[in-house]
């Protein structure tokens, strides 16, 4: 099997599945309870949180720990709540139609039109505004500059876009917003303005830095970084306010109640360690790797050419139903996608590919090969020696019909 899929999952390090059995077993003890062994399993579990913290410049009293990053995204837009004076909804008219929604009712939201679904989703039923992305894939500042009004009080941009592998300028970002805030101090304005961003993909790829970055909440998955699956976390601020995702024994600083994973979180520590103990060299090896992939295959057009991380290999085969390369590699044993695994697998057109002005065609002929730890330098070559192949008996058939 040649893998290469890994921006939609990736297997647990053994070293960090090896950290985490204990916490199945032997060490299995509910944290909050008051005997010695639990205190223990508390302590390794605060442990871990700091790890993590850590690895982002930030205090374990910082992280709320989520099941997953889609949980930690929904958990950051509870730092703008609906106005409960507003009334949601008009009254229902006389012809008896359902009241229609009123959008002034809602707090400002922006956010970036490559997002995520777990994202944008939340941002849609909250009212919030698409920031266009450049050719790029990069933020268009201008649209987003245009757009931020006195209202605004979030603004969600991800680190590293899941389908494009798009680095975004967040440092840039929040030099704006630190403008925009002292403009309103002056002008008496004390509404928040915040910034989120969703570094699902970046953990094991960048430098990651929260007070360099200037964002106020950020989003943490293990599942992308070689830790279990169903596990995120989200990095908060100290001046910022949030409601709780859950009601109950009030753990997470109350935001999120349930007993902890501590298993999840103790692997993803371990895998956070060792993503950053590797940064650098993954990501040299990973840019050789590209740089082998767009030497070798044929035909293609490129469609990440600038600000991607280096695992990131996003192809257009023009003519051709990517759709079908992938089941065509599958029986070669290859794993590839058209792009985000959720969308692709429900047959939507990507609106990512479609933000940075791809036509149909050139969409449904679009191919993302994502580069991770179960490759190896043959491998690269042998899958690109496939998908070449592959490629060329397509066409040939599609000039035989
Ligand atoms: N955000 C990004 C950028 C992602 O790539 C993903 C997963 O694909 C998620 C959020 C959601 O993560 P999860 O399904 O683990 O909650």
């Amino acid at each position: 099997m040649i893998y290469l899929d890994h921006a939609a999952a990736t297997p647990v390090n053994k070293k960090a599945l090896e950290a985490m059995e204990p916490y199945f077993s032997h060490d299995f003890f509910n944290p909050s309870s008051a005997y010695l062994p639990a205190k223990k399993v508390s302590a390794d579990y605060e442990s871990a949180k700091a790890t993590i913290a850590h690895a982002i410049g930030a205090k374990s009293s910082d992280l709320i720990i989520t099941a997953g990053a889609t949980e930690a995204n929904n958990l950051a837009f509870t730092s703008v709540s609906l106005d409960g004076s507003c009334q949601l909804f008009s009254s229902p008219t006389s012809q008896g139609s359902a009241g229609v929604p009123l959008q002034s009712c809602y707090p400002s939201i922006l956010y970036l039109v490559t997002e995520h679904d777990s994202v944008r989703k939340v941002a849609e039923q909250r009212g919030g505004k698409p920031i266009k992305v450049l050719k790029t894939g990069v933020i268009d500042l201008d649209d987003l500059k245009q757009k931020i009004t006195d209202e605004t009080e979030l603004i969600s941009v991800s680190l590293v876009n899941n389908e494009l592998g798009t680095i975004q300028p967040l440092a840039e970002i929040s030099a704006i917003i630190r403008e925009i805030k002292i403009d309103r101090l002056k002008r008496g304005i004390k509404k928040q303005l915040l910034l989120h961003s969703d570094a699902s993909q970046a953990l094991n790829l960048l430098d990651i830095n929260v007070a360099r970055l200037g964002v106020d909440l950020l989003t943490l998955n293990s599942a992308k970084v070689y830790g279990p699956k169903g596990v995120g976390a989200l990095y908060v601020s100290h001046d910022v306010n949030l409601k709780p995702l859950t009601y109950g024994g009030g753990q997470e600083n109350g935001l999120r109640s349930g007993t902890e994973n501590v298993p999840g979180v103790i692997g993803f520590a371990k895998a956070v360690e060792i993503a950053k103990e590797h940064l650098n060299g993954n990501r040299k090896k990973y840019a050789t790797w590209r740089q082998t992939l767009l030497k070798e295959l044929t035909d293609y057009e490129l469609i990440n050419k600038k600000h991607s991380v280096d695992n990131f290999v996003n192809l257009c085969y023009n003519n051709i139903d990517a759709e079908r390369l992938i089941y065509l590699l599958e029986d070669k044993q290859i794993y590839v996608s058209t792009g985000a695994a959720c969308a692709a697998s429900k047959g939507q057109k990507s609106h990512v590919l479609a933000a940075i002005g791809l036509s149909d065609s050139q969409i449904a002929g679009s191919l993302r090969l994502t580069l991770g730890e179960t490759n190896d330098d043959a491998q690269i070559h042998e899958a690109a020696k496939i998908i070449n192949e592959v490629v060329a008996k397509e066409k040939e058939r599609l000039q035989n019909v």
